[in-house]
């Protein structure tokens, strides 16, 4: 029960909330855990998404709530539009000035 919100959402567009998004529900995304097969939902917060200079090296990472394991999965293009936009946190690995 410790939720400790830091939300540094600052260059998040306006324009996002406009893009589909009724709900003012915080969104989950459901995702596996490839070493207990558990499935379940993780809020935005619970995830990481890591933007390497390429595909290869774009990533998002979790940590399974069932077993503790660290989980990290390829991320193409669209499932990083769902992340960014529900707000997940952002690491870019590669820089463009
Ligand atoms: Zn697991």
């Amino acid at each position: 029960m410790s939720e400790s919100v830091k939300s540094g959402t600052s260059g998040m567009s306006v324009a996002a909330a406009f893009a589909g998004m009724r709900s003012v529900a915080p969104v989950v995304f459901r995702a596996g855990c490839p070493d207990c097969r558990g499935r379940f939902e993780l809020a935005a917060s619970a995830l990481r998404l890591a933007i390497g200079a390429s595909s290869r090296t774009t990533f998002y990472s979790f940590t399974c709530p069932e077993c503790g394991a660290a989980v990290r999965k390829p991320a193409g293009e669209r499932i990083v539009e769902l992340l960014t936009g529900g707000g997940v946190r952002t690491l870019r690995l590669h820089s463009t000035l």
